[in-house]
Order: structure tokens, then C-alpha cells, then sequence
């Protein structure tokens, strides 16, 4: 039966927002800092385990295939039969007991029980701009990504996606904040994990 949060001993955390909001720098410092966690690149695992059907030329993107994206995620984050195909062996040692922290742009397309916090980060327009001309992003593919920060599409689909209490959107215009963000997601951690061994 697939693990839920009840079984799991450390927390799994989802880290979401609108691409060049700091995902992945986030997702970084929180597994450094968190010795016994890992960090999942949802966009590197689709990339290397050819999770997709092709490219989107337009957007520059590769086009998901969900089904087996979340096939590939629940043997590593949810369930607790991990040992077989094209898992890495440092993952299915980990399966279901949690501690897991997953960098994606989106989130309502996961099962709401895999994750126990998802925060979302936000960025000021001006900024996210400059980050994606350094990414070398396209004007299309940059603008189509600003409207959905002003939108608050990221913030908006976590929201329906989970339960508002999990949601937290955290402010990553600067080194500052990034460096509060660790904080409180690390701090949040260790909590949750000495509220489950009480
Ligand atoms: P994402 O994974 O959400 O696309 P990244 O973590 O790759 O975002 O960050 C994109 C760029 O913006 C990187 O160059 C990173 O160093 C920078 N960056 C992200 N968040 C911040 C922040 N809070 N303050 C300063 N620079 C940031
Ligand atoms: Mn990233």
C-alpha cells in the first residue's frame, strides 16, 4: 500500500513558483543543510528518464508525460516497494520514510499525501525578468513566465491543490531572503520531525 504521511519519520517537502524564482538554489541549501535529506530535480529525473513525449519548440520545453513521471515519483517518494527498475539505489533505500525535497514549477499534478509542506516562492517582476535574460530564456518563453508570477498562477495551484494550511509562500527577491527561507524551511523540519518522534 502506497506510505502516508503518518508512516513517513521526516517530512516531505515540495518547493514550487514560477521558473528563476530560486527553486532550485532553495532546494539546495535546505538538503545542505539538512544532512539526511535529498533533493529531487523533478525537471532533471523527466530529462534523464526520457519522462517526456518530446519537445515543445515553441516553448523551448520538454512535453511531460505525467503518467509516467508520477509512476517514477511514487516508487520514491510514496511507496515502500522501491527496490526495482531504474530506481537508484540511494533512492529506494529511502522510499516512503520521507525526507525528500522536490523542486518542480508545478504542483497540482501530484497526489496531495506525498507532500507534508509546499512552499512557493515569489519574486518581483523586474527581477524574475533579469534572472531568466541571464538564463538566456526566449521573449517569449520569458514574458509567458512573468504573466504567471503576476498572476500568481504557482501560488494559486498550490492552493488548490493542497491543503492551505501546508501552503507557504515565502518572498526570494534576494540573498537575504534566500538565506531566511532556508532558515524557516529548516527550522519548520525539525519541528515537524520532533512533533512525529513525541
Ligand atoms: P528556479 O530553480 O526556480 O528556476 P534558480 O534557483 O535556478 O531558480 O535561480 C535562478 C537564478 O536566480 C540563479 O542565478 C539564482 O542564483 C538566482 N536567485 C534565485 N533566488 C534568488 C534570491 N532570493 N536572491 C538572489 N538571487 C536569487
Ligand atoms: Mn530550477
Amino acid at each position: 500500500p502506497p506510505t502516508s504521511r503518518a508512516t513517513r519519520t521526516k517530512p516531505n517537502i515540495l518547493i514550487t513558483g514560477t521558473p528563476g524564482t530560486g527553486k532550485t538554489t532553495l532546494a539546495g541549501l535546505v538538503t545542505s543543510a539538512l544532512p539526511d535529506y535529498q533533493l529531487l530535480e523533478v525537471g532533471k529525473v523527466v530529462a534523464q528518464r526520457n519522462l517526456h513525449c518530446g519537445r515543445d519548440e515553441s516553448f523551448d520545453t520538454l512535453i511531460l508525460d505525467e503518467d509516467l513521471l508520477l509512476d517514477e515519483m511514487e516508487l520514491i517518494l510514496g511507496g515502500d516497494d522501491a527496490g526495482g527498475r531504474g530506481v537508484e539505489p540511494q533512492h529506494a533505500a529511502r522510499g516512503g520514510s520521507g525526507g525528500w525535497v522536490v523542486d518542480y514549477h508545478s504542483s497540482d499534478l501530484f497526489p496531495e499525501r506525498w507532500f507534508d509542506m509546499v512552499i512557493v516562492l515569489r519574486s518581483s517582476t523586474s527581477i524574475l525578468n533579469d534572472r531568466l535574460v541571464m538564463r538566456s530564456y526566449s521573449e517569449k518563453k520569458i514574458s509567458e513566465n512573468i504573466m504567471c508570477e503576476i498572476m500568481d498562477v504557482s501560488f494559486n495551484e498550490a492552493l488548490e491543490a493542497y491543503h492551505p494550511s501546508r501552503v507557504l509562500s515565502l518572498p526570494s527577491d534576494s540573498i537575504e531572503e534566500m538565506s531566511d527561507n532556508v532558515s524557516r524551511v529548516v527550522e519548520w523540519a525539525e519541528a515537524w520531525e520532533q512533533s512525529m518522534s513525541t
